[in-house]
Formats: structure tokens, sequence, C-alpha cells
């Protein structure tokens, strides 16, 4: 993700020295502070609440940013800063390189109801309205007509999964069903960013999984910028790209999962990330992307060499006309096909090896040494649903 030419435009948010300090006496609890006083020490010397104390971070535009932290540890109060729910004491936070300082009332505004959309843990939903209703409501907030609303909120009810439930009222829907229309309310506003605050706490471990795949191929798909709050390392480093670790206010270390189990800034950060349990193995599942290239059989060399060349792959899976996993095609097997005026099928691997979503990533690890390409993940129909790659493989057991 990070490039080496990045700039402050590939950034949607900037936080720079941010501090939030609670109570009276905010002057004697920044100077001990900045002398490297903790939030408890400061707090009996002054009864100032150090909810943040310079906090640096950026978010690149189009990741998943996850906040992890204890109880108590500032994540809420941080993000809450982001769309001016909380007033920060000091420091500046940019959004889209404009200081939020600065914005006039109307931008405002239009920060908190066109930019950023919120999804709790709580919910947050009308009961006693059915899921359409409930999703359309920022579009009704907006005075976009009924029809057109329910027309736009359909789109996101059957991007989560509730297609067919779009007239049953809230209050009678389980507590995932429940998170699936907090999600899907939030992406019909069209923001930029969704900040989610520890929105599947409440969930069992279960439901909780298929909310965090379902999250990853909406985000995948929908390329918004998401900021996930959590206190669970294993929902940390399967959804973050970059992941911040907080704790009492401060800002411990920033990485993507990779560089802070492999490196951890110290002896806090690699607690926890041993407490990260390492016996939950995931699955298939857990891991797949969602394909986006994918030719048929019966295209010609030149669509799936386009295709190729347009994802920057080096192989494609091949379906049939009922979307049946047939083979793959390498890049190589392509362009001797096209020389030699022969069709994808003449030249591509009919043998390949698949896997299930259930299969626990621990028996795939063989499998995926021995093979140059991508595993396809099929259902039971041979239907293609997924792939993973060598890299996420090894990066998701970190
Ligand atoms: P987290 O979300 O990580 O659990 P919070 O951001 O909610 O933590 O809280 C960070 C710290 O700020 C805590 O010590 C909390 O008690 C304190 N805090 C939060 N909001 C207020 C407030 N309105 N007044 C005083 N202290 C607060
Ligand atoms: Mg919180």
């Amino acid at each position: 993700m990070c490039s080496n030419n990045e700039n402050e435009n590939d950034y949607i948010i900037r936080v720079e020295k941010v501090s939030k300090l609670y109570g009276a006496g905010k002057q004697e609890a920044s100077k001990l502070l900045a002398e490297g006083k903790t939030k408890d020490e400061v707090y009996k010397k002054t009864g100032v609440t150090a909810a943040l104390w310079d906090v640096n971070l950026n978010i690149q535009r189009g990741e998943i940013f996850v906040i992890i932290g204890l109880s108590g540890s500032g994540k809420s109060t941080l993000v809450r800063c982001f769309n001016k729910l909380n007033k920060i004491t000091s420091g500046k936070i940019y959004y889209d390189n404009k200081d939020l300082e600065k914005l006039t009332a109307a931008q405002l505004l239009e920060l908190r109801r066109d930019k950023i959309s919120m999804v709790f843990q709580s919910f947050g939903l009308m009961s006693h309205r059915d899921v359409i209703s409930n999703v359309a409501y920022g579009l009704e907030v907006k005075g976009v007509g009924r029809e057109e609303r329910e027309r736009q909120a359909q789109e996101f009810v059957s991007m989560v999964g509730l297609e067919g439930l779009e007239n049953k009222s809230c209050g009678q829907l389980s507590g995932g069903m429940r998170q699936r229309v907090g999600i899907a309310r939030a992406l019909a506003n069209s923001p930029e960013v969704l900040l989610m605050d520890e929105p599947f706490s409440a969930l069992d471990p279960l439901v909780r999984r298929d909310m965090q795949f379902e999250l990853l191929s909406i985000q995948r798909k929908l390329e918004k910028t998401v900021i996930f709050i959590t206190h669970d390392i294993d929902e940390a480093f399967k959804l973050g790209d970059t992941v911040a670790i907080m704790r009492d206010g401060r800002l411990v270390q920033v990485g993507t999962p990779e560089e802070m189990s492999t490196n951890p800034a110290n002896d806090y950060v690699r607690r926890f990330i041993d407490s990260a349990d390492k016996s939950k193995v995931f699955t298939a599942k857990n891991v797949m992307i969602i394909p986006t290239t994918i030719v048929k059989r019966t295209d010609t060399i030149d669509y799936a060499l386009n295709e190729m060349k347009k994802s920057g792959l080096s192989s494609v899976y091949v379906l049939n006309d009922k979307l049946h996993l047939v083979g793959i095609a390498t890049l190589a097997q392509a362009v001797r096909a096209k020389r030699e005026k022969l069709t994808l099928d003449q030249v591509m691997e009919h043998n390949i090896i698949t896997t299930s979503a259930d299969t626990l990533l621990a028996d795939i690890m063989p499998i995926a040494a021995d093979t140059p390409y991508p595993i396809a993940v099929v259902d039971e129909k041979q239907r293609l649903v997924g792939i993973i790659t060598k890299a996420a493989l090894l990066t998701s057991l970190i």
C-alpha cells in the first residue's frame, strides 16, 4: 500500500500532535505529560484526564485503518475528533488537507452528513421501522423522495446480505442482522469514510467472523476508507491494512500487522500481539479475496490477455457458462495460444487445486507451497467464490 513517493494527498485524515484533556488545570497537566508522566500520575496530581496525548497518525485513502487498545485508552475519543463530535485541546486534524478547525458551519455539516458515516456497537437503529426505511434514513434526511431513496437503499440491503428482509421490522432481527442494517445504512449515505467503533464486539464469535468477512468484501468492492476500532488483536490483524495501538491516551505504534508482528515497538505491543489467540485458526473464507479477473472458457485469447494486463495478474481463472471453475490460464499459456492460434481451452491448466471456504488455513498451507497459482476457493457446485494468494495466506498466520 505504501509507496515511496507518498505525499499528503494520499491521506484522507492527518492527525498532528493531537491532545484531548478533560478537566480544569490543563496547563499544569500538559506540562507533566510533556515530561513523560503517565495518564494516571497526571490525573492524581491535577485531576485532569488525558484522554489523548500527542497523537500523530495518517490515514490513507481507501485503507482499513484499525485502532486497537484496552478500554479507556482513548480510541473512541480519537475517532470522535475526526468529525468534531469532540473538540481537541491542542494539535491539528486535517480532512482532505483541510484543517477541521477552519471549516465553516456548512462545511462541517457536509462533513458529518456526506463524508463520514458512523457505525456503532449499539446499532442505533429505529427498531419500530423496517429494514429498508432504516437503511434509507440518511437519504430521507437529505430530502430524497421515498421511491428513489428505497431504490438506492436496496442496493446496500443486498450488498450486506439482507435481501428478502426489507420489510421486516428491525426490532425482530438478531444482533448480527441488525449490525448488517447499520452497515447498509452507513453505506447508503455514500460516505468517503466509515467510522466503526467496536461494531462487532457485541456479536457472538461466529457471527462476528461472518461480519468481518462481509466488511472486507464490501470494502474491496467500494474502496471506502474504513476506520475501525476494536480491543481484539485478532480482529485488528485480520481487518487492518494499518493498525494503531493506543495505551493510556498515547499512540504506541502504527504499522501494518506484519510490521507490528515482526518488529513490535516495545514490550507492551509484544504482549498485545502474544495475546492473539493463535489456536483460533482461520479458514479459507477469512483470507480469500473476491476474484476480480475472471474469463469464460469461450472468451478470446485477446480478451484474456487484456484482463490479465488490466489487473496486473499473471494468471486468470476460467469459468464455463454456468460459472463453474474449469481451469486457470497463465500469461505464458495465453501468449503461446495467441502465437499458435489456439483457444484458451487448448492451452489452459485443467487440473487445478481447489479448496472450500471452510477449510482451515493450516490445511491449505502445504497445498499452497506446491502450487504456483493462487488457490481457488469453490462452493459445493464448483463455483468460484474466492481466491487465496500465497501472500495473504502467509501474512494471515503471523
Ligand atoms: P476507549 O474508547 O478506548 O475505551 P475513551 O476514548 O472512551 O476510551 O476514553 C478515554 C479516556 O477519556 C478514559 O479515561 C475516559 O474515562 C475519558 N473520557 C472520555 N470521555 C470523557 C468525558 N466526557 N469526560 C471526562 N473524561 C472522559
Ligand atoms: Mg470506546
